[in-house]
């Protein structure tokens, strides 16, 4: 963090105290009570500070000066915290080694929470400062008064980089906390969306583990949370939905007592799932899903246009058709929606209302008789259509992967890469393990870094990035101008019935 200009501190003198207190009740979701910024008085004369608002604000001088004066490091104030924790929080590299040089005591337990100088760098997500406290023999294992130690500290605050570094430093991926929690079980229960539970999976977290008090795996958390993000990870990772904990209880019971119907869905889905997957007829689905998600599409809204279009006037007739054809939808997609399944819908409903366009052009409006040159126009923007639509699809939108390679050298260097300030997440992907180029950003349903992503469309199912951009917005230029030759066609059609419904009256 840059803190040349704007600089913020936490907690001056005045509220010095008030910090401390806050401090202690810092929330676990990423937000931070304690996050008051303060702009520094310039003008302010550092010289009779008091030792903690020096430290604070890192005044080298002032502190050097009070200590000269024989002001004890190790000394806590009213609220047992020490000015190593002060320097820490803050980030100020020069004074904590000072302090250190000074005999201040690298793991002492201080604020409402006892927690080190370390756990407090690690909350405000400083890098910097961890590293320098590990260098000084700072131990990451050393559990806070809520029981957490380094890593599930870094992994609640979501400091990726900082928890990579930990385990770079030897941090056992499920070393558990004081309650028997790893830090897996922490991150689907405490914070909502796929990160950090999809870092910790890709470091080789067990989604086995169970905690010693309740014997819950982090499936059981997730479910506990109504975490539906990390539960699917979970999932994907393996995780067993009849794992039972203390009280005899799986996730899906776990899920029925949350009153969550979407993950009751999901777990009593993919446990069906995994029993079925020796099923022939499965793979064969799950082998053809493009092709017969299409096919599906496609006789869905044919048969729903069937229907509107009966010569029948009795709606009800009508209407129980379409709910007897929304019936037998929902019975196939139960059967074979799998979640690879889902993800290609709006692709292939797309597909499935394009191709039904084309259709109704020849059937109903061609032998209208355009004229040839507005018959030549159609079939250009229906061309161009599916042309930038696969062009879209097959183009890579410029997705940055590391090898296999990389990513073990880096994770062998991400000492070094820490060290030398290379894992801000600015520049560096968590997810990926990998340096990340200038404006990319992650995206999870591809599980890759995509150079200059502009959004994860569902429509195409993929990314929409730097090298595909172009052809995006050609298909939604054709796809719009489908759209006005449907309505054009749909106009010229309505107005030669209504003529011929009204000449056939006279004759
Ligand atoms: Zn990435
Ligand atoms: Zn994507």
């Amino acid at each position: 963090m840059d803190w040349s200009e704007g600089e913020t501190v936490l907690g001056d003198t005045r509220d010095g105290c008030h910090h401390a207190h806050a401090h202690a009740h810092v929330h676990a979701h990423g937000t931070n009570l304690s996050q008051q910024p303060k702009k520094r008085p310039l003008m302010d004369d550092s010289s009779s500070w008091d030792i903690v608002k020096a430290s604070q604000f890192g005044v080298l001088e002032r502190c050097k000066e009070l200590v000269e004066a024989g002001y004890d490091v190790t000394q806590p104030d009213k609220e047992n915290v020490t000015l190593l924790h002060w320097a820490a929080i803050n980030n100020r590299l020069e004074l904590v080694q000072y302090y250190v040089s000074k005999g201040a005591v690298v793991d002492q337990l201080g604020g409402d929470l006892s927690s080190t100088p370390l756990h407090w760098a690690i909350r405000q997500g400083h890098l910097p400062m961890v590293i320098h406290l590990t260098r000084y023999g700072a131990d990451p294992s050393v559990a806070d008064g809520e029981g957490y130690r380094a890593l599930h500290l870094a992994i609640l605050f979501q400091h990726l980089a900082i928890a990579a570094y930990l385990m770079a430093k030897g941090q056992e991926v499920d070393g558990p906390d004081s309650n028997g929690q790893t830090p897996l079980m922490l991150a689907a229960q405490k914070i909502i969306g796929p990160e950090p539970t999809n870092f910790l999976i890709k470091n080789d977290a067990s989604v086995s583990a169970v905690d010693k008090v309740n014997r819950n795996t982090p499936l059981h958390c997730a479910v506990l949370a109504g975490n539906v993000d990390a539960a699917h990870i979970l999932l994907e990772a393996g995780a067993s939905v009849d794992a039972e904990n203390v009280n005899g209880h799986t996730p899906i019971d776990l899920a029925h007592q949350v009153h969550s119907p979407l993950l009751v869905h999901m777990l009593t889905h993919i446990r069906q799932e995994r029993i079925q997957t020796g099923s022939r007829c499965l793979r064969t689905v799950s082998r053809y899903k493009v092709f017969l998600q299409f096919l599906l599409c496609t006789a869905t809204f044919g048969s729903a246009g069937a229907i509107l279009d009966m010569d029948s006037e009795s709606w009800l007739l009508k209407g129980s058709l379409l709910c007897c054809l929304m019936g037998v939808v929902n019975l196939i997609s139960r059967r074979f929606g799998t979640s690879a399944f889902r993800s290609l819908l709006p692709a292939s409903t797309l597909m499935a209302s394009v191709f039904w366009m084309l259709v109704t052009w020849c059937v109903w409006f061609l032998p209208d008789g355009p004229s040839t040159t507005l018959q030549a126009l159609f079939a250009l923007t229906a061309t161009g259509l599916l042309y930038y639509y696969l062009r879209t699809c097959r183009t890579d939108p410029g997705v940055v992967r590391a090898t296999e390679e990389e990513k073990k050298k880096v994770g062998k260097n991400v000492l070094v890469l820490a060290e030398a300030g290379c894992l801000d997440p600015r520049i560096f992907c968590t997810s990926c393990m990998s340096k990340k180029p200038m404006r990319s950003s992650h995206c999870f349903c591809c599980d890759a870094c995509v150079a200059r992503q502009d959004h994860h469309s569902i429509w195409t199912n993929c990314c929409i990035g730097a090298r595909n951009h172009r052809y995006f917005v050609l298909f939604l230029f054709f796809l719009m101008l489908t759209g006005a030759w449907m309505f054009y066609g749909c106009v010229t059609c309505e107005r030669l019935h209504l003529f011929r419904v009204c000449d056939g009256g006279v004759v």
